[in-house]
């Protein structure tokens, strides 16, 4: 095997041409906010953050909820894209994570399901639990490539040996299942990028060494400080503005606790509610969310207060994906379809 660079999907299409969507492309799930780990650019490693409008709460989503969540998925017309299980806690903490994946398989309503994962506590038997289960994708996130980085970047006793281990045993027995492996630049030493190649290239489909970027104060912390100068974005590409982001036009997030939130960047605009309150997909095509799409190729992302602030528009973005030139089409569609009157 030999990897791939750049561990993000490359098989885009032309985002303009297909907005508005009734079904969502991706779904961020997070099946937990607890992590073994407090990495020092992440939202875990502060007390102070939020995720969706509320204090940071460090819970598991229970069963119950999540099978209602796979139930309500059965209301969208297609098929979503992609569940990501990941978000703000380290998914395989969750004890019932596997469960999880297979019950998404089993929906018929989500064609890729991957983990987004730190790989510390992925055992052996979880491993043959996720590929049995029909995982279609892990993404491991590595905080270095030494115990020494680990203890430095997240606060971690793990050796790296078990964190090498973990990966290298998933590789030999994942069959279909991709296997990808990324890491921050901050938690590459000088020489390191070399020795990253080295060891990950032939064990998995893709790799990627990311440039790590400051988001978090959209969500109450600033990490800026922990950060090195952006040279590249996650797609190899030089950082650039964008006029609107896509994120609310593609993506929700559901938190633990059952929030929805649109856009992948767990914030509340005030239309939103608990799933157990109003199913998602009456969410996701409800009038608060065709308007605050609205708002976004009316006004332009600098005219947010939130989206002003995030990096995630010049860092993210992506030529398949931009609106720019494309938004009064857009529009016209959405008021064709009476998803808005202006
Ligand atoms: S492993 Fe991931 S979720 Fe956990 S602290 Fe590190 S970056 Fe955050
Ligand atoms: S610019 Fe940032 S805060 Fe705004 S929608 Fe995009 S990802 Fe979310």
């Amino acid at each position: 095997m030999k990897a791939q660079i750049g561990a993000w999907e490359k098989d885009r299409q032309q985002l303009h041409a297909i907005l508005p969507l009734e079904t969502p492309l991706l779904l961020e799930f997070h099946p937990t906010h607890i992590c073994n780990f407090r990495c020092n650019y992440c939202i875990q490693s502060s007390e102070r953050a939020f995720a969706g409008g509320k204090p940071f709460k460090r819970e598991h989503m229970n069963w119950d909820l999540f099978k209602l969540l796979v139930q309500q998925l059965s209301d969208f017309p297609g098929e979503i894209k992609m569940v990501s299980c990941a978000g703000m806690g380290e998914p395989l903490t969750h004890p019932r994570i596997a469960d999880m994946v297979r019950l998404f398989k089993e929906s018929g309503k989500v064609k890729k399901v991957q983990i987004i994962t730190n790989a510390s506590l992925l055992t052996r038997e979880l491993s043959h639990q996720l590929i049995d289960a029909g995982l279609d994708q892990l993404k491991v996130s590595l905080q270095g490539v030494s115990t020494e980085m680990y203890q430095i970047i997240a606060k971690s006793p793990v050796p790296w040996e078990t964190i090498y281990g973990n990966i290298q045993y998933f590789s030999q027995i994942k069959g279909a299942s991709k296997l990808s492996v990324k890491i921050g630049d901050t938690a590459l030493r000088n020489g390191e990028d070399e020795i990253f190649h080295q060891l990950f290239d032939d064990v998995c489909d893709a790799v990627g060494i990311e440039h790590i970027y400051n988001m978090w104060n959209v969500n109450g912390v600033n990490v800026e400080d922990k950060l090195k100068d952006s040279q590249q974005t996650v797609w190899g590409l030089e950082p650039r503005e964008i006029l609107f982001c896509r994120q609310r036009f593609t993506t929700f997030d559901i938190l633990p606790d059952g929030t929805f939130c649109l856009g992948g960047c767990h914030r509340r605009f005030g239309f939103e509610h608990n799933i157990r309150e109003v199913p998602v997909a009456e969410q996701w095509n409800s009038a608060g969310a065709n308007q605050v799409r609205r708002d976004m190729l009316v006004n332009g992302r600098k005219a947010d207060p939130l989206c002003r602030i995030c990096e995630g528009g010049s860092q993210n973005w992506h030529p398949e994906d931009l609106l720019e030139g494309h938004e009064e089409e857009i529009l016209a569609r959405m008021r064709a379809k009476e998803l808005i009157s202006d």
